[in-house]
């Protein structure tokens, strides 16, 4: 198999990072497809822990083409912060190992102060945006009033196009927000400061991922976040603003023809949420405190505790489909070693009814868990290595999850550390 996706199957947060890092030693190209520096990636390898936020995970393997397409959201701001971080931990990074798509729009300085204006006036009805602009980036893309990357290479046409989009950006911000606006000098000194920068990495990048096609090299399609944040997809309006399905990887990419012939379905053991919007299997309480402090759930990106609950098998099997899922891979498993019994949520109640089927995002709010258990193991299991080693309940609890959610479980995570994983 050439071509291969690694997708979260539900709210992000599934590991999908230390797949992508585990997986990147047998690709040639890395490709980040949406989203932006929203959410984070954890890595951790021989250079330390990092976490990520808009660098493909593929940036640490040395050999490794990393590029960020067109689907994402390119802050330069951002990406040049996130590339002097790594860099300075001794990873090199050099336009030969990452490349950026000239068709990817640029996430320009307004977008976060929008996204910041917009949540304070939504007060208590807010989306629980990460403000780091991506809704008002997204907009921005699809009314066409952004820049793309390649614009940079002409900056008298970029210029002017500037000053158009200040001019309509203006009006927004100081007539809706009452907010300041912006400047021609603001803007000129920050395309000094960023634009400037991150200039040398900007590519044709759809070319050279056909080129690299033709050449028999194996392409990754990394995404962030998960099914269930898809705009489209997931829990409307409690989403992310763009596609974080596998069938976007092509489009988002550069590569539109591309066939991905494997997509990695990331699942954790339990489920977590960041942010806002309904959670059906959310657990309250110390309950919850005591899984929030063994999976040590706490935001990448903004260090939010995250809202915690039992692994949902009814979100899973629509993510699942969703993505188009052909091999699923099930992390920290190991963080549940210390329960006495394993919590499910097997099934949702609906007005009455038990259902199987993830219900309508209107009607979502009204779905109440049920919950069955199976025995705990109790005992450490993060140095397991074989399926075999795996003590037979938590055997039983990934066969358990793999009829259900009907899709093969290849890959068990049972530490965060690249060897912590067991290929079945
Ligand atoms: P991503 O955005 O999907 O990559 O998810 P995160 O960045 O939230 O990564 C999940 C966190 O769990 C990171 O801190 C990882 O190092 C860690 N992690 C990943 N897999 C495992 C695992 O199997 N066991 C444990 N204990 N930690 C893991």
């Amino acid at each position: 198999m050439s071509n291969c996706a690694i997708v979260g199957i539900n709210w992000g947060d599934e590991g999908k990072g230390r797949m992508v890092d585990l997986i990147t030693r047998d690709h040639d190209v890395v490709v980040r497809y949406q989203g932006g520096g929203n959410a984070g990636h954890t890595i951790i390898n021989e250079y330390g822990k990092f976490a990520l936020h808009l660098l493909p995970s593929g940036i640490f393997t040395k050999g490794v083409v990393n590029i960020l397409g067109n689907g994402v959201a390119l802050d330069p701001e951002n990406l040049w912060k996130e590339i002097e971080e790594v860099r300075a931990r001794g990873v090199s990074i050099t336009p030969e190992n990452l490349m950026i798509s000239d068709r990817a729009s640029l996430l320009l300085p307004w977008h976060r102060e929008l996204d910041g204006l917009e949540e304070a006036r939504l007060a208590d009805k807010k989306y629980g945006s990460t403000r780091q602009g991506i809704a008002p980036f997204y907009s921005d893309k699809y009314s066409k009033k952004t820049v793309l990357a390649g614009e940079l290479n002409y900056p008298d046409h970029l210029k002017a196009h500037l000053a158009d989009l200040l001019e309509y950006k203006n009006l927004t911000l100081k007539n809706v927000y009452g907010a300041e606006g912006y400047t021609m000098a603001q803007l000129e000194e920050w395309l000094r400061d960023y634009g400037e920068k991150i200039k040398p990495f900007v590519k044709d990048t759809g070319e050279f991922l056909k080129k690299s096609s033709a050449a028999g090299k194996k392409i990754l399609f990394e995404a962030q976040l998960g099914a269930l944040r898809d705009l489209d997809y997931g829990i409307v309006p409690y989403t992310t603003s763009s596609n974080t399905i596998a069938a976007f990887a092509p489009v988002g990419s550069g590569f539109p023809g591309v066939k991905i012939d494997k997509v990695i379905g990331v699942v954790k053991a339990y489920s977590s949420c960041v942010g806002e919007g309904p959670f059906t299997c959310e657990w309250f309480g110390d309950e919850a405190e005591k899984l929030r402090e063994a999976g040590d759930e706490y935001g990448a990106k903004t260090g939010r505790p995250r809202r915690v609950g039992p692994i949902d098998i009814v979100a899973t099997r629509y993510g699942v489909e969703t993505q188009g899922a052909t091999v699923i891979a099930l992390t920290k498993l190991d963080v549940l070693s210390y329960m006495d019994e394993i919590p499910i949520t097997a099934q949702y109640e609906l007005f009455g009814e038990k259902i199987d089927r993830f219900p309508f995002p209107a009607i979502l709010p009204e779905a109440k868990p049920v919950n069955i258990t199976m025995p705990g193991w109790k005992r450490d299991i993060s140095g397991c290595r074989k399926w075999e080693d795996l003590p037979i309940e938590a055997r039983n609890y990934v066969e358990y999850i793999e009829r259900e959610i009907g899709c093969r479980i290849g890959y068990v995570s049972v530490g965060p550390e690249r060897e912590s994983i067991i290929l079945r």
